[in-house]
């Protein structure tokens, strides 16, 4: 009835599944169900899911008032070279005219 791999660790037939992961009960191993799946990699998507990476250029597509000022970051704005990060604004990135600031990948989009 089993057909989930056995244990990588103790070689457990007892495998269930959780999820995303499989567990074992033996030895309390965990790992991705999914071997193409790594919970330790985060993968930052912008508005519409496709997948950024650092130096990437990006365009806002929400007018976004900057923290303690007050400018705002207009739509359409070009975003160049952002580097991502982790936290609660993943992008951080330079604005002409603003300077350093922290963008939200759900507000922007890959140009
Ligand atoms: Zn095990």
């Amino acid at each position: 009835m089993n057909e989930l791999p056995a244990c990588p660790q103790c070689n457990s037939a007892f495998t269930y599944e959780d999820g995303a992961l499989l567990i074992c009960p033996e030895c309390a191993h965990e790992w991705p169900a999914d071997p193409a799946f790594d919970p330790d990699v985060k993968v930052w998507r912008d508005a519409n899911g496709t997948v950024l990476a650092d130096g990437d250029t990006v365009t806002v597509i929400k007018d976004l008032k900057v923290k303690g000022s007050s400018f705002v970051v207009k739509v359409g704005t070009r975003v160049k070279n952002i580097r991502l990060v982790d936290g609660d604004h993943d992008i951080d990135c330079k604005i002409d005219g603003v300077g350093q600031m922290g963008l939200k990948t759900e507000f922007v989009k890959k140009a």
